[in-house]
This record gives C-alpha cells, sequence and structure tokens, in this order.
C-alpha cells in the first residue's frame, strides 16, 4: 500500500514546500491575491491542504473494508483570525482529495467583505457546483468557526444550547470475527452505548460475543445489508429483547415502500443515514423512518445540519447527529448542536490515531464541549 506521501504526490496534490512536520502549518492558498493580503486583512482568504486519517483497526462495513480516510484541511484567514474546516472523504461517497480541490479552487470568498453573512456565503458555495457536499462542509465549517471567533463565543452559545444536554456518544464497533468483537467491546468500557454494524450473514453471532461482554445498551447499523423486510422484522424484534435502542438504514435506500412498512410495524426507532443528504430529503423521509442521522460531511456543513435537526424536530421526527472518520475539527464542530439530538454518533475522532486538533472530549462516555470562542478547536 502507498504511504500518504506517495499517494500525494501521485495525486499531484503535494509539492515540497507542503510536506512539513506541522500539518497545519502551511495550507495551499485557492486565491491568486492571497500573498498580497496576508496579515490582518479584511479580505477572507481560503487555504486548504489534504492529510489522511489513519485508522487504529479496519475499519468493516456491510460493503467494503478500510484501513485510512482522505481528509482535506481548510482555514479562513480573516482580521488575523483563523478559521479551521475540513472536509472527509469516505470512499463510498465518491469525492476525494482530487475533487474537494478542483471545488475548493472556485471559491472566491474576496467578494464578500461581512463574514456574518452566512446565509449569503452559503448559498454562494453551495451554487458553485451541485453535490461536493465534503467540499462544501470545509468551507462552512471554517467559515463558522471565524464567525464565532469574531463573536468571541462557542456556537453552542451562539445556536442557545445546553452543552450538558449533548447526549453521549455511543462508539462503534465494526464487523469482524468474535473474538475481534470481544477485544473491542472490551476496549469500548468507557462508553456507555455501543454501535454495531450489521448486515452481514453474523449479525446475531455479533451481537450474542457483545452481549457476554456487556449489558450496555446498543444501537445497530445495518448500512443497508438487510434485503427482506419480513427477516429484518424478526431480526429487530430480536434485537429489541438484546438492549438494542434503535436501528439504522435497515434496508436499502430505494426500499422506500419496505422501509416505510418496517417502520410502521417494527418495536424500535427506525433512522435514516444513507436515505438522508440535505434539508430538502426530511419531508419525502417522514413516515418512511422515525428519525434522521444527520452528518456534516452529507448535508454541507453546520448551517444546513442546524436547519435540519430544527425541521425534523417540528416535524417530531428523531434526531441523530453522526459523524464520518474525521479529525477533532469537524466531530466538535457537530457536537455543538448536541443539545437538539436524542442519540449522538460522535467517535470519528476516536478511531483515529493521528488527529490534528484538540477539540471535543470524552469522558467517561460523556460528550464535553470546550468553551472556546467558534468550534473551540486548537492545532496540536
Ligand atoms: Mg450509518
Amino acid at each position: 500500500m502507498k504511504n500518504r506521501r506517495d499517494f500525494l504526490k501521485t495525486a499531484g496534490l503535494m509539492s515540497s514546500s507542503v510536506i512539513i512536520p506541522s500539518v497545519l502549518g502551511s495550507c495551499i492558498n485557492t486565491e491568486e491575491s492571497s500573498s498580497k493580503n496576508s496579515g490582518n486583512s479584511k479580505v477572507m482568504q481560503l487555504s486548504y491542504k489534504p492529510y489522511e486519517l489513519e485508522l487504529t483497526h479496519v475499519f468493516t462495513l456491510a460493503g467494503s473494508s478500510r484501513r485510512t480516510t482522505p481528509v482535506m484541511l481548510t482555514q479562513i484567514h480573516f482580521d488575523g483570525l483563523v478559521g479551521y474546516g475540513e472536509a472527509s472523504m469516505p470512499p463510498y461517497l465518491g469525492e476525494s482529495h482530487l475533487t474537494v480541490e478542483a471545488f475548493l479552487k472556485k471559491v472566491d470568498l474576496s467578494q464578500f467583505n461581512d463574514p456574518f453573512q452566512l446565509e449569503d456565503i452559503i448559498e454562494y458555495i453551495d451554487g458553485i457546483a451541485p453535490g461536493n457536499y465534503a467540499a462544501k462542509a470545509a468551507v462552512d465549517i471554517a467559515l463558522h468557526d471565524l464567525v464565532g471567533k469574531l463573536l468571541n463565543q462557542p456556537w453552542y452559545k451562539i445556536w442557545g444550547l445546553n452543552p450538558d444536554k449533548v447526549p453521549d456518544t455511543s462508539f462503534t464497533i465494526g464487523i469482524d470475527t468474535p473474538d475481534v468483537v470481544k477485544m473491542k467491546t472490551r476496549e469500548a468500557a468507557p462508553y456507555n452505548i455501543l454501535k454495531i454494524k450489521l448486515g452481514h450473514d453474523t449479525d446475531r453471532e455479533m451481537v450474542k460475543a457483545i452481549r457476554g461482554i456487556t449489558d450496555k445498551p446498543l444501537c445497530v447499523d445495518v448500512n443497508q445489508g438487510w434485503k427482506d423486510k419480513e427477516k429484518a422484522l424478526d431480526m429487530i424484534y430480536w434485537l429489541e429483547e438484546q438492549g438494542v435502542v434503535f436501528v439504522e438504514q435497515p434496508m436499502p435506500v430505494d426500499a422506500v415502500d419496505d422501509m416505510a412498512w418496517l417502520t410502521a410495524n417494527c418495536p424500535l426507532p427506525t433512522i435514516a443515514d444513507e436515505a438522508l443528504q440535505g434539508p430538502a430529503d426530511i419531508k419525502k423521509l417522514y413516515g418512511v423512518y422515525d428519525g434522521i442521522n444527520i452528518k456534516l460531511m452529507k448535508c454541507g456543513g453546520m448551517r444546513a445540519a442546524h436547519k435540519m435537526a430544527n425541521s425534523a424536530i417540528g416535524m417530531g421526527m428523531e434526531v441523530m447527529l453522526g459523524c464520518m472518520t474525521e479529525t477533532s475539527c469537524a466531530v466538535t464542530a457537530m457536537a455543538h448542536m448536541g443539545h437538539l439530538a436524542r442519540w449522538a454518533d460522535l467517535d470519528g475522532n476516536l478511531l483515529i490515531n493521528n488527529d490534528v486538533f484538540d477539540g471535543v472530549k470524552v469522558i467517561d462516555g460523556k460528550v464535553i464541549l470546550p468553551d472556546k470562542p467558534g468550534i473551540g478547536v486548537v492545532p496540536v
């Protein structure tokens, strides 16, 4: 397998001047004018740098396995402050270092002289090209971090949310052999709720292996892995007896009628993940799922995520906050709206061994938000 440096060279994304010990120390400027606007400029300058996250364990879903995840780290400089952001690109979502770089090159923030005009700026970012949600999130998060720093307040306060009401985060245990699953369950001792990836022939074996170690509440993510609604219903009744509290994306995204039937008949809440992208999708998921799993990399950032959480609450749907494999930058950004959610699955930064930010903490399973301005992360 190529190492990170070889990969980035091959991808044409890294010049010798970019490879530096401090990952965040130098980003690629997207704007020609950046050199003359350095320092305390009142012009927003976006810069970015590719990075590769290393997973502590091989991560297996119902369709793929991987050991690394590419991310793009972004910065927006303005008036002597720096806002940090990030795009995470798990391969199944179709974005990559190359696509995110191509998108970010088109972003010209110099046309906006007021970072507080978030609605206008994000509408412009969204209009640059369809899709590219992780790339859009990378700009959106950096912009929110900057605005919070300009206001000198953390985002949970700006949104009027209580940091003590963020739900305990689940910790994800991937599909594996019973022995490895037991080992991972023991490693997950600090967490109060565990998330299991199901969708293989070994589903009951996986649950029994975990139940042999702990009686903590479990949630399951099937990643569209169950194809038959009757079998899915039987399985969910069995999972309820095993102390499972909800089931995420049990059936394929296009199995809408089967999914609505399952939600109407099964004893546990069903949560849409792959079936959900942005704010416009919530209406069509009403009645098909009981709730939604919001992720910054799916919806394009904090602004869309906050709108989605409030829309879902208004429709009486459950809200769950999720993440991809990400640094503490994006995970912390999402954690600020934790008060709006019933469940949090904010463990993406806990599954990697080369984080470049210090931010949200998990202590005894509880999510502890930083109270610094913006999203409150500090480069390490
Ligand atoms: Mg999921």
